[in-house]
């Protein structure tokens, strides 16, 4: 809504909002931030998303207005706008003098495989990554999805039963369609493992823009520039990326 993103656009920022807020969840500090961008040279251009460690995001894509032609089974061809050749980065800033910048290449372009990959080339961890965005006409009817990471003890029984429940469970989008909650998904990805509920998070979709803010920004581009806009525009309007609200300054 607040990006007026095509079918193919909305599905790849849901998918990329829901693996970074899990992410985001996975932090440990209330200060804790993390950026993720998506740039894989397709006519999306780049995908920006950040979480806190609450697991709200906010995010956008360059190219709201992009078109591909979905694929032969009528689904949304998300690698076609993504593209296949650049990079994920991943930014976590745990308010430390320099934050963790890693950038690994994107080869899938559907998102959740480029997460995947991301976990087993930077962090060494095999994981599962699965998402889905459902849109019926222009609206997000449902969205979700789970990342799934072995710790470095699992056993092999453990892991050969997580194999079975992966091949066997349907799509994030068939679940969320079935009414399964995240809890019900759990179920089924840990399927035989008896999971335990450890916490339990409201996420959303949330801008933390303000004039205060905005009026930040207006004064870092320096006194010239400042001038010319009072003098030429009598005024200025800026606008935030990532929640396209406006802030109008007078002269
Ligand atoms: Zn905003």
């Amino acid at each position: 809504d607040l990006h007026k993103t095509t079918k193919v656009a909305t599905a790849a920022l849901g998918r990329t909002l829901t693996a970074t807020s899990i992410m985001g969840l996975m932090m440990k500090n209330d200060g804790d931030k993390l950026t993720v961008i998506l740039k894989g040279g397709g006519p999306i251009g780049s995908i920006l998303v950040t979480s806190n460690s609450k697991g709200i995001v906010k995010g956008y894509v360059s190219n709201p207005n992009v078109e591909v032609e979905d694929y032969p089974n009528g689904k949304l061809n998300v690698a076609g706008a993504v593209g296949q050749d650049g990079v994920i980065r991943v930014i976590k800033d745990f308010g430390l003098k320099e934050p963790y910048n890693g950038a690994y290449p994107i080869n899938s372009g559907e998102i959740a495989q480029d997460f995947t990959n991301y976990f087993a080339m930077s962090e060494q961890t095999p994981s599962v990554v699965s998402l889905g965005v459902y849109t019926r006409e222009d609206e997000v009817e449902y969205a979700g999805g789970f990342i799934v990471q072995l710790m470095p003890d699992a056993t092999e029984e453990v892991i050969s039963q997580l194999e079975k429940n992966i091949a066997e469970i349907p799509s994030v989008t068939d679940m969320l369609k079935s009414g399964c909650k995240p809890e019900d998904m759990l179920e089924r990805v840990l399927f035989g493992l008896s999971p335990k509920v450890l916490e339990k998070n409201e996420v959303t979709f949330e801008c933390d823009c303000s004039k205060e803010r905005m009026a930040e920004a207006l004064i870092s581009i320096g006194k010239h520039s400042l001038t010319e806009l009072i003098e030429e525009d009598k005024g200025a309007e800026v606008g935030c990326q990532f929640c396209n609200q406006k802030y109008n300054f007078a002269e």
